[in-house]
């Protein structure tokens, strides 16, 4: 079979190929996929202990998949005072957190320096936390929104102590696709660029993809390559990080998850067919612990970190609304025969646990 012995030469798939990798059994991908990951990571898993802020969920955007905003089936707005969020950090800088992961909903109301004054608080008060913060669609949402450019709202953000970006609101980068699910929100060539214009200018940055939806398998293949691509050209992204669709609360009307099968398949190709990509990251607020557990043995090499606090998946049904103890997660990851590895938001290792 033409496409085993590419795997056993290890070339370079193409997006035919990519394809070809789901007919093939989930045992086999296994076998290709952890072959990968042990050369590059060993038995290590690495995890970062953290905390997830979302400081509002007022949205302008209607994204039918979007069970987080505040417009559709949630009536509850919430929009966090500055004071509210450095309080958060603070409490959370108690248990050791190393990174705050800031992301939110596209909010008209607060103005562009709202956004961009509490990365600069934080950073005041907290120069040792990394500041992960703003996705692509939120810097093309304050683009839009206050009329600047691009690269205006990354020298912003880089001014005011952001120091690296978070790989959400790429979606499905298939245009027919996100017209259905996320008309409206940035465009797939326009989230590229912006991820391009951050590599540029020196950072680092993640990559999302959202499926079991609408989605095909060649869509995700698609998906895969664009970021391939970029990462050719740029070699910025630190991870890859596959986003369980969660099926609650939203306008899509999916009645059927995905199987733990095809969640397996898709990790273990993302880490077949994204060879220039080092991190794939097993997010467990999407997939549960459990299944990102087991995506160990499917080329995760990351199960993303300890969270503490989850507003975004788990208003779609996802179980990750109270993050997981340190403790616990390290036993998780041990006990499943692999090396618990802390490490900080850009993969320097800080513990071996
Ligand atoms: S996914 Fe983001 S941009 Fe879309 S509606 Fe939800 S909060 Fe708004």
């Amino acid at each position: 079979m033409e496409i085993i012995e590419k795997l056993e030469n290890a070339d370079r798939l193409s997006y035919e190929d990519g394809v070809k990798l789901y007919d093939l059994d989930l045992f086999t991908l296994a076998h290709y996929a952890n072959k990968i990951r042990l050369e590059k990571h060993g038995k290590k898993t690495y995890f970062n202990i953290n905390r997830h802020i979302n400081p509002t969920n007022v949205c302008k955007d209607v994204c039918k998949f979007c069970a987080y905003s505040a417009n559709r089936k949630n009536p509850n707005q919430w929009t966090m005072t500055h004071e509210d969020i450095l309080k958060t950090v603070k409490n959370s800088s108690k248990n050791g957190i190393k990174e705050v992961h800031i992301v939110s909903a596209h909010n008209p109301h607060t103005g562009l320096q709202w956004y961009m004054d509490i990365f600069k608080k934080i950073k005041d008060e907290f120069p040792n936390i990394h500041i992960k913060a703003l996705t692509a669609a939120e810097i093309h949402f304050l683009s839009e929104e206050y009329d600047k450019s691009y690269q205006e709202i990354i020298d912003t953000m880089k001014a005011h102590g952001v120091d690296s970006m978070p790989g959400g609101g790429a979606e499905i980068f298939d245009e027919k696709i996100r017209k259905k699910i996320c008309r409206g929100k940035v465009k797939s060539h326009e989230w590229l660029e912006i991820h391009k214009l951050w590599h540029k200018a020196g950072m680092q940055s993640n990559a999302t993809m959202l499926f079991g939806h609408v989605e095909s398998r060649e869509h995700r293949i698609d998906h895969m390559l664009r970021l391939r691509n970029l990462q050719d050209e740029t070699g910025g992204f630190n991870a890859f990080i596959p986003l369980v669709f969660q099926t609650e609360n939203n306008y899509l009307n999916i009645k059927e998850a995905l199987t733990g099968q095809e969640i397996l398949k898709t990790y273990a190709i993302a880490r077949i067919f994204l060879d220039n990509i080092a991190n794939i990251k097993a997010y467990w607020a999407t997939s549960t612990v459990k299944l990102a557990l087991i995506a160990q043995e499917f080329g995760a090499n990351d199960v993303d970190g300890t969270i503490e606090k989850e507003s975004i998946q788990s208003a779609a049904g996802a179980k990750s609304a109270r993050g997981v103890a340190l403790q616990e997660f390290v036993d998780l990851i041990k006990n499943s025969g692999f090396t618990p590895v802390e490490r900080d938001s850009v993969y320097n290792e800080i513990k071996v646990w």
